[in-house]
């Protein structure tokens, strides 16, 4: 019944319900949109081949919907039309601008008809920390400097000091997203994936006996990485190569992900050939993992309004994701609160029950995050033995 509605109507509703919508704005909700959009837009169809830009160099046969784009700072329309693989001609007439003098605002959205959409960049509050420079800082979010400074924080003086907070629009990687996909296009299409910041890992450094009674043979300590964690005792960061390897990986991935900033620290793991490590009971066969909970604003990790539960979630969700996790220990009452972010992520029930013990009580042992005395502000992660480990032992 849309469709019968008289054409001038249709717009201004959608107007409307985008900005609520724009509100909300996710990978999914932007993939929702793009699919009821079409329905309500179908009154005053546009014609989609007057749009030589995208039909040319777009190599995808996947057919274009409408999508919405919200405008972020200081935004160009040639610029959101590149984004889009679209010519900056249909874009102003999709959304009735002034052909002469194209005006858009931050946070209104304009309608795009594509089949490349690229997820909405993602807003960061960034606090400068002391020896920071705007271009450190531009370099270390793949941003444009001037942009940073002059678009997205224009208030902000120019020597700024540590403490200042900054507005960073950063763009959100897509997981799925080939590593050349952009290599041989325009410079203005969305970057092609920056490869992950791994330290190369050297195999051989083998987990023998349990975790509470085994040791390390030929053990390799974790490599310093200082894009993804800082090590807080090198001499306690020896580990199989099996878990060193996914460790590093799992950060990697949840920093590209998440776009989290802070420092995460890595505690313990084991000692140069393994065994007895105080005042631990285990961590002796270089198969757990102490790792400080993330916090906002360099708190304290011991302060529950200080943990970033939201990042929490995604370092858990990548590590489990490795399939090479066995346990995580964090308390029961530091649970709730990571159910709490796993919920506002959207994670379903079944990924909720698998993942976490709360709010089972202690000694139900159906997650793979468990409660144990004395995690509060830090996670023990155990990883699985590796299948060349044969002696490698559980409990
Ligand atoms: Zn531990």
């Amino acid at each position: 019944m849309v469709r019968r509605q008289p054409a001038k109507r249709a717009p201004l509703d959608v107007e409307r319900r985008a900005r609520v919508h724009a509100r909300r704005l996710s990978l999914l909700a932007l993939v929702v949109a793009g699919v009821w959009l079409p329905l309500t837009v179908a009154a005053a169809p546009p014609e989609p081949e007057a749009d030589p830009a995208r039909s040319s160099d777009e190599p995808s046969d996947a057919k274009p919907t409408w999508i919405k784009h919200r405008i972020i700072p200081g935004e160009r329309v040639i610029e959101i039309a590149a984004r889009y693989h679209v010519s900056a001609d249909s874009l102003i007439r999709w959304n009735k601008l002034d052909p002469k003098n194209p005006q858009i605002f931050a946070g209104r959205t304009l309608r795009v008809l594509t089949n490349f959409a690229p997820p909405p960049q993602k807003k960061i509050e960034y606090v400068v920390k002391s020896g920071d420079t705007w271009n450190k800082i531009a370099k270390a979010h793949r941003v444009d400097a001037d942009t940073l400074r002059l678009r997205w924080n224009p208030k902000v003086p120019r020597a700024f000091k540590a403490g200042q907070t900054l507005v960073i629009w950063v763009e959100p990687v897509v997981k799925q997203a080939k590593p050349g996909a952009a290599a041989g296009g325009d410079a203005s299409s969305v970057a092609a994936l920056p490869p992950l910041p791994l330290v190369a890992i050297r195999s051989g450094s083998i987990s023998v006996g349990t975790p509470s009674n085994g040791k390390i043979v030929n053990a390799l300590q974790l490599p310093e990485n200082n894009q993804l964690y800082t090590l807080r005792r090198p001499d306690e960061a020896f580990g199989s190569s099996h878990t060193l390897e996914h460790l590093q990986l799992a950060i990697a991935r949840w920093r590209r992900d998440s776009g989290f900033t802070g420092a995460l620290k890595i505690g313990a793991i084991s000692k140069q050939g393994g065994g007895k490590l105080k005042p631990h009971s285990s961590h002796r066969s270089g198969r757990d993992v102490d790792i400080r909970l993330p916090v906002i604003n360099n708190g304290s990790a011991e302060q529950v309004s200080d943990v970033d539960w939201d990042a929490l979630w995604g370092l858990v969700m990548a590590l489990v994701d490795t399939g090479e996790v066995k346990t995580i220990y964090l308390t029961t009452d530091r649970q709730k609160h990571l159910l709490a972010a796993a919920k506002r992520a959207g994670a379903d029930q079944a990924t909720i029950e698998r993942v976490l013990q709360y709010p089972e009580k202690s000694g139900h042992n159906n997650g793979i995050v468990r409660n144990q005395s004395g995690h509060t502000a830090h996670i023990h992660v155990r990883f699985n033995c590796a299948s060349n480990e044969t002696r490698c032992e559980d409990n």
